[in-house]
């Protein structure tokens, strides 16, 4: 099982919970590969199929969006990881004011690159499943790769600080 770990506009909170479940599952995990994590190899890795994606964040550049359309068409299961992925998250209250924000952020808001607003994962591209939270609870993520990688799907509900 190919897996690709992706980061958009986000806190990195729920890659640090997957990066804790497979630490945990590390030796339950049969034929499991993770080939490109983008927190940490970059995206120069996301290329070929990936039979599940993981992704974090929210869209808020054209290159965010032009990979996710990518990724979906090169994914078997794509998830959506936390409330980021899912809503948007908190950086999505900015949207309408995105420039405001930045004006009041960056010394050089003009080098941000941004398309205006941050769109959840689920708004661009259709997802196979969603697992909520923020960040998303490691033990439901532990889950879901032990029943993928066994040829089963996740059904356990697990709770996570911010329950959606
Ligand atoms: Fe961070 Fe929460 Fe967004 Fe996860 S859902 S990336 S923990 S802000």
């Amino acid at each position: 099982m190919r897996v690709g770990v992706v980061k958009l506009a986000s806190c990195s909170g729920c890659v640090l919970e997957v990066v804790r479940a497979l630490t945990e599952a590390v030796g339950h995990l049969r034929g499991v590969e993770v080939a490109a994590c983008s927190l940490v190899l970059g995206e120069s890795r996301l290329e070929g199929f990936f039979d599940l994606v993981l992704v974090e964040g929210s869209a808020s550049t054209e290159r965010h969006v032009k990979l996710l359309k990518s990724l979906r068409e090169r994914a078997g299961l794509l998830v959506a990881l936390g409330s980021c992925a899912i809503e948007g998250g908190v950086q999505a209250l900015s949207n309408g004011r995105v420039e405001e924000a930045k004006a009041a952020v960056y010394p050089e808001p003009g080098l941000v690159e941004s398309v205006g607003g941050f769109t959840p994962v689920t708004e661009v591209v259709s997802v196979d499943l969603a697992v909520p939270g923020c960040p998303v609870n490691y033990e439901a993520v532990k889950s879901l790769l032990l029943k993928l990688s066994r040829g089963g799907l996740p059904v356990e509900i697990h709770e996570s600080v911010c329950a959606e």
